[in-house]
């Protein structure tokens, strides 16, 4: 028989674990089941926009909302949720090691950036090779950069470093940057940017940190360049494929969401960067993970006829409201 939660939640990023606060907090029985402890975070040594904290780590945000959520009675367990299905009692999730009903689930799988695929590419992941411009541009005030991408994420990344960095290479695979003309016109205008078309990364070296890294164009002309940092912005994957079968996903693979964290399935609620919000940061993931829990403990609320909560500082006993 599989183990009945009242809600699962799916990823133990900043979204999931946010949810799980807000749905433990209300005393209901919360399972958290996640690959990873962090997800993304565990990327971030440097964390320096989360409000409310100004010398803090990816890793050590993790820990500290995992804390929290087991404080407020949460369960968590390391399994992959591969397949999600509507069953006559709420929610079946089947893992790779068991399977648990719910009458709701909040899902918060998040996504996976896409490397460069180059040796010794791992051995300087923060040591000047990121994955996240907007995340990590300030680390290059004045220095030299180089990004290697994809459509949207290349020309926005190429604005961004622009206000940063002293020089820019803007390496791309094509004869001629595609995408927003707006956004074209401004790249094409700055002076501290230089456009490497046709032109692919071969090699990465350095001691420490990343120093050099080699373009490649389509001719086989190799060009060797001293950079302090290296973007790396080739989209990112999400992985959908155990539930998107009955939610609604938009044109980029994501959950179609509500600002309350609603999908259009009605016992499942989504938050964080696999979802539809429109900034993918740590803030709005753990945003999005505090109204989706509140959605799905609200749902669960009314099936046992009860009015459900507004806010988590209000407790709701029978039909009144205490305020503390
Ligand atoms: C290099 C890098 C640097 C960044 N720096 C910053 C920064 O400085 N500031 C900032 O605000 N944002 C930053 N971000 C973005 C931020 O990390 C994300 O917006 C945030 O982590 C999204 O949270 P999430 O919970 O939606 O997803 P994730 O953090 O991706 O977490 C998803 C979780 O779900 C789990 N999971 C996925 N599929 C399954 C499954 N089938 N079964 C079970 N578990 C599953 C994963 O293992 C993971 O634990 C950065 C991102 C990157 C890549």
């Amino acid at each position: 028989m599989p183990q009945e939660y009242e809600i699962i939640i799916v990823g133990g990023g900043p979204a999931g674990l946010s949810a799980g606060i807000f749905i433990a907090r209300q005393k209901v029985s919360c399972l958290l089941i996640s690959k990873d402890l962090g997800g993304q975070l565990n990327l971030i040594p440097k964390l320096e926009n989360y409000p409310g904290t100004i010398m803090s780590s990816g890793p050590l945000l993790a820990k500290t909302l995992e804390n929290q959520f087991l404080m407020f009675g949460g369960e968590m367990i390391y399994d992959t949720v591969e397949r999600v299905d509507e069953v006559e009692s709420g929610i079946k999730v089947k893992t790779t090691r068991s399977e648990f009903t719910a009458k709701a689930i909040v899902v918060a799988p998040g996504k996976v950036p896409n490397n460069l695929g180059v040796e010794n590419e791992s051995a300087f992941v923060n040591k000047g090779i990121h994955y996240c411009t907007k995340c990590d541009a300030p680390f290059y005030q004045g220095k030299t950069t180089a990004v290697i991408g994809v459509g949207a994420y290349l020309l926005e990344s190429g604005i961004l470093l622009s206000r940063m960095a002293s020089k820019i290479y803007m390496i791309y695979k094509g004869g001629a940057l595609g995408g927003d003309k707006e956004m074209i016109a401004a790249i094409e205008k700055k002076e501290n940017i230089e456009l490497v078309p046709q032109s692919s990364v071969k090699s990465i070296s350095g001691g420490n940190n990343l120093q050099t890294i080699t373009i490649v164009d389509n001719s086989g002309t190799e060009k060797v360049v001293n950079v302090d940092g290296l973007f790396v912005e080739m989209g990112s994957k999400i992985n959908l494929d155990f539930i998107k079968h009955i939610v609604k996903l938009n044109t980029k693979n994501e959950i179609e969401v509500e600002s309350d964290g609603k999908t259009s399935h009605p016992a499942i609620f989504a938050a964080g960067d696999a979802s539809s919000i429109p900034y993918k940061q740590i803030v709005a993931a753990c945003s999005g993970g505090a109204n989706a829990g509140l959605s799905a403990f609200n749902y669960v609320e009314k099936l046992k006829g009860r009015p459900g909560i507004r806010a988590d500082w209000k407790k709701t006993i029978g039909d009144t409201v205490f305020h503390y």
